[in-house]
């Protein structure tokens, strides 16, 4: 991605190497048994939209003093011009349909970070709580993509953040509201169902933004460049429940899936690309999440 003078967010606010104080937390599971308890005690309109990449249940009490001295200067730099262009892109787009929409804000953090959903560990991954409405991105997860999953390349990055802008999205709609309030209604594995359409509409729209993206150029140059579809379909194919799964346990347990399986996340996100609009991502329409490759 040709990102490199374009224009940055102003709405970043950069915590990284910033202590949150003294809490112990279990990953991924540890934000999620807290977003549930917000949920419950707020009576159900609250709740995280955690994308637990990886995220293992093992329990792990964190350092409280930042243990990162690396120099995130590039990787601020770039999330702050993607979160602009994403800024403009979906501004753009809700005036169009005369919707109102708040810019939502991305907190950049290492090690650790404090948000209305509750605390959270550089371990959760990127996530996006709407008590907030704020994109939390751990700024090491660039390293995590390309070490631990392989997608490696800029644009990898890129689709992490504009899927939880995405979600930010769905809840600007009332989207994630109206999964919401279904929650204490329905089974865990019936409730994985709505999430897991969730999530794949947020793919959808990450691919919407691409599209958008693809026909932008700056200093007469396109700002995508060969490949870096590429590099968000390795990061989609890398992240889906079932290879997670096999990769974390040997096995796959599909009513446990909340993301979606690598082909519905690559699918849905190239079902984005070719659209660009709102219309086609109805994934809480679809019978068949798979779609037609
Ligand atoms: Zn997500």
């Amino acid at each position: 991605m040709r990102w490199r003078g374009n224009r940055q967010s102003s709405n970043v606010e950069d915590r990284s190497g910033r202590s949150t104080g003294k809490i112990a937390t279990g990953g991924g599971l540890g934000v999620v048994v807290i977003a549930l308890i917000v949920f419950f005690i707020s009576g159900g309109d609250l709740g995280a939209v955690t994308d637990t990449l990886g995220g293992n249940s093992t329990p792990t009490t964190y350092q409280t003093t930042p243990t990162t001295t690396k120099d995130y200067t590039e990787q601020k730099e770039f999330a702050s011009v993607v979160f602009a262009h994403l800024e403009d892109y979906w501004n753009t787009e809700f005036k169009e349909s005369n919707e109102p929409y708040q810019n939502p804000k991305l907190v950049l953090f290492t090690d650790s970070v404090n948000s209305a959903c509750g605390p959270a560990t550089s371990q959760v991954g990127p996530f996006y709580c709407p008590a907030d409405q704020n994109v939390y991105l751990d700024l090491s997860f660039a390293d995590e993509l390309s070490t631990k999953y392989g997608a490696t390349g800029d644009y990898a990055m890129a689709y992490v953040i504009a899927h939880e802008v995405g979600h930010h999205v769905q809840n600007e709609l009332g989207i994630s509201d109206q999964v919401d309030k279904i929650r204490n209604r329905v089974s865990t594995t019936e409730y994985n169902q709505y999430s897991v359409r969730l999530e794949l509409q947020a793919d959808y729209l990450a691919g919407c933004f691409t599209k958008y993206l693809a026909g932008k150029s700056y200093q007469g140059q396109p700002i995508l460049e060969t490949g870096d579809v590429e590099e968000a379909l390795t990061a989609a194919n890398a992240i889906g429940d079932d290879t997670l799964q096999k990769e974390y346990q040997g096995y796959v347990v599909p009513d446990s899936f909340t993301h979606g399986t690598s082909q519905q996340r690559i699918n849905w996100f190239k079902r984005g690309y070719q659209y660009g609009d709102l219309e086609h991502g109805n994934t809480f329409n679809e019978q068949n999440l798979d779609l037609a490759s």
